[in-house]
């Protein structure tokens, strides 16, 4: 794929799309668009796809019976399916509009968005944000949440067992929410939506499908912090998604 010639070390802060901006307007300009045909042409190859087994129509499954976000939360706030809940002080469902576009999956709350019950609120959440505002959408635009709603002690991964306890509710909120675009921030929300155990670094620069959805996958903002090398790939990540939300 063709990219835009752009600063050596694209950061990530608002105001440095100008540079992008100006010189990538076919790319990021709806007007200046060179067309359908060409902008899928300059997309990644296709990856994975991934359909979830659909509930059992007559079971009754309290989180297919939600027909709104507060409802799914509701039910995350009571929620004991899994050891994730024996040490949270909040739990943290997401936050966003129900009509968001563009869908953005973490891994699991921290110690600050434990306390607050809100996701991607500490360090890394301010890193999201700027990373929102560089492609020109609000954070308040956007559905925020984590694979699992329930803090991991001293951030450790999540466990396979608490994963798959915890999915179902991420499951009914994009089924809920319908976005646009998905996007998948760190190894853990990549390889939990598209259900593979294939690597961030294999994952990466291919338009996967969530049941018919495009998901794409980069690196988490709090591995960002810790390797700044990775600002870039996540910069031409996101672009990716900002140009499918546009189609
Ligand atoms: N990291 C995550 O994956 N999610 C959050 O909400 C905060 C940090
Ligand atoms: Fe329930 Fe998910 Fe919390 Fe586990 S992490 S207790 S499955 S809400």
């Amino acid at each position: 794929m063709i990219l835009p010639t752009i600063s050596p070390t694209p950061d990530l802060r608002p105001g440095s799309e100008n540079q992008t901006a100006t010189a990538a307007p076919a790319v990021l300009t709806p007007g200046a668009s060179p067309g359908k045909t060409q902008i899928a042409a300059d997309l990644p190859p296709a990856g994975l796809s991934f359909d979830p087994p659909s509930s059992d129509l007559f079971a009754v499954d309290p989180i297919q019976q939600t027909q709104s976000l507060a409802a799914v939360a509701a039910l995350i706030a009571e929620c004991r399916k899994c050891k994730l809940c024996e040490r949270r002080t909040n739990t943290v469902p997401g936050e966003g509009p129900a009509t968001a576009r563009l869908v953005v999956i973490g891994e699991g709350p921290g110690k600050t968005e434990d306390e607050t019950g809100r996701p991607f609120v500490g360090r890394a959440g301010e890193l999201l944000t700027k990373i929102l505002e560089a492609i020109k959408l609000p954070r308040d635009q956007v559905f925020i949440c984590n694979v699992v709603k329930c803090r991991p002690p001293e951030n450790r991964l999540p466990q396979y067992d608490e994963i798959a306890a915890c999915l179902p509710y991420l499951h009914r909120q994009i089924e809920l929410v319908k976005p646009k675009v998905i996007l998948a921030m760190g190894g853990t929300a990549a390889q939990s939506v598209l259900n593979t155990k294939q690597s961030l670094g294999s994952l990466r620069n291919q338009v996967h499908r969530f049941r018919g959805t495009p998901v794409i996958v980069t690196y988490h903002p709090a591995a960002l912090l810790r390797n700044p090398n990775w600002k870039r790939p996540t910069w031409d990540d996101v672009r990716i998604a900002a140009r499918l939300l546009e189609r």
